[in-house]
């Protein structure tokens, strides 16, 4: 064949789709779509040969363009990434990533038929959330729970159908906004419950709540201030005193603790955070909390407390618009049965393998990796050293207190442009995603299990041009 391609002479898409190069791309991509890309880049290179742009591209590097297109556009914005900000549940990264019993299970219910709404013992029609119902009062103490689509939507559903036309009383230190449109009083007003506020920002005492109460309060709602902490002068109420208050009005005690765990996670030699079981056994009437916060499961919000307002809520006809589908069932379940084994708990869920990794194994891991990222970027004008860092859990869960980790802190030399170095990770087949920030790009390796996958992925950085 003549390689050197002559405007005239192009060959038409039929005779380059029917040469060899273009099997595996046919193959990998399907006609149609080869068809449309290879149209359009002969048009471009017409148009450029056209336009003077220069020497006719050979045909094997006709073919290396388009495969770099397909490649591109088929690409997914969703594929899997290298979370390296230090952040273990990052919301804008999907939060908890899935044990792999959980993952099985979706998969398992993504390929079959499965009995969602089916009872198999009597044959009858089953309820979809049976499922989840008995593991989540084993493993909280509730009388009855309920799951829907994540814990805005509990809070949602829980305030409408308990509170609506009626009051919540909140606390002034409580009146939280967990960041996107969530802000407690839009919520509430949402609900069609009317907000009354007690106490101040830093004190709420339990005369506030009592003094507050009134023939239209259908309820007491308790928050967990996820994302912030007020320190110093302050007092705020315990579950287990709102839960006498409400119980001697005759109103009902919602809390919302946000995260909320199952275990006890200072086990793991993590700071403490209310658990489910203690805020039910605080006598909460319902209890809300996240299904991908320190949990590690999939998105999902769970309600669990007393079943006559649980029956209630699930009677609300918000309830269907707020359900769960099979996949979702199956991994919450599959995660949820973990629980039932503390002592394993950190080793099969990912999100508790992360937090719980020591300083010193992580460092090792930085040793390791450092000469050959040096290697890699120093040829960029990069320089690349050991750092000390500190990562957070995320998603609003125990936001003060951050857990000693470490990083490889990269460095640009004279003026390299460090924003370019993190775009150009971002761009990679499998991006990095790292944290900018007093004039260093710092990858956080806490959550970085692949380390050959992880080079493979850096030593691509090459044709990105950043110098
Ligand atoms: C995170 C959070 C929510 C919302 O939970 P999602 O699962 O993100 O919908 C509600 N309340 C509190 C206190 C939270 O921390």
């Amino acid at each position: 064949m003549a390689d050197l391609l002559d405007l005239r002479a192009l060959p038409s898409i039929d005779q380059m789709l029917n040469a060899p190069d273009a099997a595996p791309l046919l193959e990998r991509h399907g006609r149609a779509v080869v068809t449309e890309q290879l149209r359009s880049l002969l048009a471009e290179i017409r148009q450029a040969v056209r336009d003077g742009g220069g020497a006719l591209p050979q045909i094997d590097d006709v073919f290396a363009s388009l495969l770099c297109r397909l490649d591109y556009r088929s690409r997914s914005n969703l594929r899997p990434l290298f979370n390296l900000t230090g952040t273990v549940l990052h919301t804008n990264l999907g939060r908890a990533l899935l044990a792999e019993e959980a993952i099985a299970a979706a998969v398992d219910a993504m390929r079959e038929a499965a009995a969602l709404e089916l009872d198999l013992d009597t044959g009858k029609r089953g309820e979809r959330d049976s499922h989840l119902r008995m593991l989540l009062c084993e493993l909280t103490g509730a009388e009855d729970a309920t799951v829907v689509n994540n814990n805005a939507a509990a809070v949602l559903i829980a305030l409408a159908t308990v509170g609506e036309g009626r009051e919540a009383i909140v606390s002034r230190g409580e009146l939280i906004e967990i960041g996107g449109a969530f802000r407690m009083p839009d919520i509430m007003k949402r609900a069609g419950v009317r907000l009354v506020e007690v106490g101040t920002t830093n004190r709420t005492h339990p005369r506030d709540y009592r003094k507050a109460i009134g023939p239209d309060t259908a309820l007491i709602l308790k928050v967990h201030t996820s994302n912030y902490r007020i320190e110093g002068f302050t007092a705020e109420v315990p579950g287990a005193e709102l839960a006498v208050i409400a119980r001697e009005a005759g109103v009902v005690l919602l809390n919302d603790l946000g995260s909320g765990t199952l275990v006890d996670l200072s086990r793991y030699g993590l700071a403490r955070e209310p658990t489910v079981r203690e805020a039910v056994a605080d006598g909460a009437d319902l209890v809300t909390f996240s299904g991908d916060k320190l949990l590690g499961g999939p998105q999902a919000g769970f309600i669990v407390g007393r079943r006559d307002l649980i029956a209630e809520i699930n009677r609300n006809p918000l309830k269907r618009a707020l359900r769960l589908d099979k996949i979702r069932i199956a991994a919450l379940a599959s995660t949820l049965k973990l629980y039932r084994d503390p002592d394993r708990l950190a080793a099969r869920l990912p999100t508790l393998r992360m937090l719980t990794r020591r300083e010193g194994e992580i460092r090792a891991q930085a040793e390791r990796l450092r000469p050959q990222l040096a290697r890699l970027l120093e040829k960029h004008g990069f320089t690349v050293e050991i750092c000390a860092c500190r990562s957070q859990v995320g998603s609003g869960a125990l936001p003060v207190d951050t857990l000693p980790s470490a990083g490889l802190r990269i460095l640009g030399e004279r003026g390299t442009n460090l924003e370019r170095l993190a775009a150009a990770l971002r761009a990679l087949a499998r991006p990095v995603i790292g944290r900018l920030g007093d004039g260093a790009l710092i990858l956080d390796l806490r959550c970085l299990a692949d380390e050959a996958g992880f080079l493979e992925s850096l030593s691509q950085v090459s044709g990105h041009g950043l110098a």
